[in-house]
C-alpha cells in the first residue's frame, strides 16, 4: 500500500462521504444512511444517533470536495482550518486492529469532528508524501465523483467498477461501429473475440 493502511482507510472513506452527494442522488439521507457509512468504515468512539449528528456530517461533503480541487498551497491552508475547527488534540490510540498510532481527537469527540480531523490527517500523509495526484476526480465524462488511488503504479482512473465498464463497453461499441462501415473480414472475426477483449474492470 502506498499510504498507511489507515491514511488510506480515511481518504477512502472521505471519498465515498463526498460521492454520497453524487449526480444520481444523495444517498446520505437519514440515519440508517449514516449509520450504514460509519459501519462501512468502522469509525470508534461516541455516537449521538441524531438528527444533528447527520446534519454535521453531510456538511463535511462540500468541504471534503474541495479537498480534490483546491491547489496545494490553499489545499494545506484548508487542512490546517480543519485542525483547527475541529480542536484537534494528540492522542496515541489502538482500535479495530490498526496498532498504536495517533489520533487527533478524543473518542468523546462528535462523529463528525472525528471524521474531519482523520481526513485532515490523512490529507497531511498525502501532502507530506507529494502525493496529491492520486486524489482524483473519475475520469468517466459523465460523472463527478472523486477517488483515491491506492494502487502501485497509479492505473486507477474510475471512481467505480460501474464507471470502469461503462466506459470500456462505449468504447468497444464505438470499434464495433467503424468495423461495421469498414466491413473488413479481419474486422468481422475480431468480433468473435471482442468480449473476451474487454478489459478487466479494475475500479
Ligand atoms: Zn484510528
Ligand atoms: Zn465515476
Amino acid at each position: 500500500m502506498v499510504f498507511t493502511h489507515h491514511t488510506g482507510g480515511a481518504l477512502t472513506a472521505a471519498a465515498d462521504l463526498v460521492n454520497t452527494d453524487s449526480g444520481d442522488g444523495d444517498r446520505l439521507r437519514d440515519l440508517q444512511a449514516l449509520d450504514a457509512f460509519v459501519e462501512r468504515h468502522g469509525y470508534p468512539g461516541v455516537r449521538a444517533h441524531d438528527e444533528a449528528e447527520l446534519a454535521a456530517v453531510r456538511s463535511l461533503r462540500p468541504r471534503f470536495r474541495r479537498l480534490w480541487a483546491l491547489p496545494p498551497d490553499e489545499l494545506v491552508a484548508e487542512v490546517n482550518d480543519m485542525f483547527q475547527a475541529a480542536r484537534a488534540l494528540p492522542q496515541l490510540v489502538e482500535h479495530d486492529g490498526w496498532g498504536y498510532h495517533l489520533h487527533l481527537t478524543v473518542p468523546e469527540a462528535p462523529l463528525a469532528d472525528r471524521i474531519l480531523v482523520e481526513v485532515a490527517m490523512a490529507v497531511t500523509d498525502v501532502v507530506r508524501a507529494e502525493a496529491l495526484d492520486r486524489m482524483r476526480v473519475c475520469a468517466a465524462e459523465d460523472c463527478r465523483d472523486v477517488l483515491v488511488d491506492l494502487s502501485k503504479n497509479r492505473s486507477r482512473r474510475y471512481c467505480s467498477a460501474a464507471c470502469s465498464n461503462r466506459v470500456n463497453v462505449a468504447a468497444y461499441r464505438a470499434r464495433q461501429r467503424v468495423d461495421e462501415v469498414e466491413g473488413t473480414p479481419a474486422a468481422s472475426e475480431q468480433h468473435g473475440h471482442a468480449h473476451a477483449d474487454l478489459p478487466e474492470a479494475h475500479a
